[in-house]
């Protein structure tokens, strides 16, 4: 067992290794070299490759095997430099997922071949995304490693919706939480009457399924059924799809539009601010409201 080893990242940095043709500035950043027999947890973003960090471009230019999940949207995989083997690790063809311990042991099994191991995965790799258990098996193997955060769907994802997660005039605190535990059971177990306490906006990831659920719990412990509810479908990519709705309504509409996954679901008054901050929609033609909270009207009331 390796328990308490310490890996050393000293000596990884070095400006020479930026790869051809990238940008002077980039190279100027002295971004890491990617030494074989390493595995990169990298976060991809939720979809658009312009959300990707610089460092997750930096690996992709030089991993020798990108291992990708399901979320990571394949137009991110064109920077992975010509010959580089991609494994894709998802559920495929109505097949069950692969198990998590077999992933796992295939990055290890990559890595001690002596290859450049990425393991990217959608959004952040921390973010319900099991990356912790996946970086802990490679400190168990004695694989050295490094962690690339990615922007995470409950955050990002409804940045292009339009919808800011914090408000000062809204919330300061926001909760995140899993909709699916293992085995895909809503999380009963979860002290739903706290959540409905604990923060003025909720974002659900995982949750589609058991909207119905959720949205009745969270009421029954004192969550309004009118309180504004927004579900973004494929999150910064082209068919972004937004659906607006209230907590009492939530799943029935998902039900009757036929909302699919992924989505991310965010519950709160911060959901009125897309009236005047759908940029996209903009883009389009929305006339953008200036006063989406009505805080204007109310002072000039008081
Ligand atoms: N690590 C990821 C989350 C993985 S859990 C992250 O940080 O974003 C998978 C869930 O994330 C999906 O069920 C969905 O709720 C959400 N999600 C991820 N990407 C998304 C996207 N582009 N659009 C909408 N939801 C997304």
């Amino acid at each position: 067992m390796s328990e308490g080893k310490v890996i050393s990242l000293t000596g990884t940095r070095t400006g020479s290794s930026a790869p051809e043709g990238s940008a002077e500035a980039v190279s100027r950043l002295a971004l890491p070299a990617f030494e074989p027999g390493w595995v990169w947890l990298v976060g991809a973003g939720p979809g658009d490759p312009g959300l990707l960090t610089l460092h997750a471009l930096n690996a992709l230019q030089q991993a020798d095997v990108v291992v990708y999940d399901a979320l990571v949207d394949e137009t991110v995989l064109q920077f992975a430099k010509p010959g580089a083997k991609l494994e894709y690790s998802g559920k495929r063809g109505g097949k069950p997922s692969p198990k998590q311990r077999d992933i796992s042991a295939r990055l290890v099994e990559l890595a001690r071949k002596g290859l450049r191991v990425l393991r990217l995965k959608g959004g952040d790799p921390f973010v319900f995304g099991r990356g912790g258990e996946e970086a802990l098996a490679r400190v168990d193997a004695g694989i050295p490693f490094r962690i690339v955060p990615g922007v995470t769907a409950g955050v990002g994802g409804l940045g292009y919706a339009g919808i800011p997660v914090t408000h000062r005039d809204v919330n300061h605190a926001v909760t995140f939480i899993t909709g699916h535990v293992a085995g895909g059971a809503v999380p009963e177990h979860l002290d739903w009457p706290s959540i409905a306490r604990g923060s003025p906006v909720i974002v659900l990831y995982m949750a589609l399924s058991h909207l119905d659920t959720i949205a009745t719990l969270l009421i029954e412990n004192g969550r309004r059924a009118d309180e504004p509810v927004a579900l973004v479908r494929n999150a910064t990519l082209k068919d972004q799809a937004v659906l607006e709705t209230t907590l009492g309504q939530a799943a029935e509409d998902v039900a009757r539009t036929g909302f699919k996954a992924p989505a991310i679901i965010v519950i709160g008054d911060v959901v009125k601010l897309r009236e005047g901050l759908d940029w996209l929609g903009a883009l389009e033609g929305r006339v953008l409201n200036r006063d989406p909270l009505n805080l204007r009207t109310k002072q000039d009331a008081g």
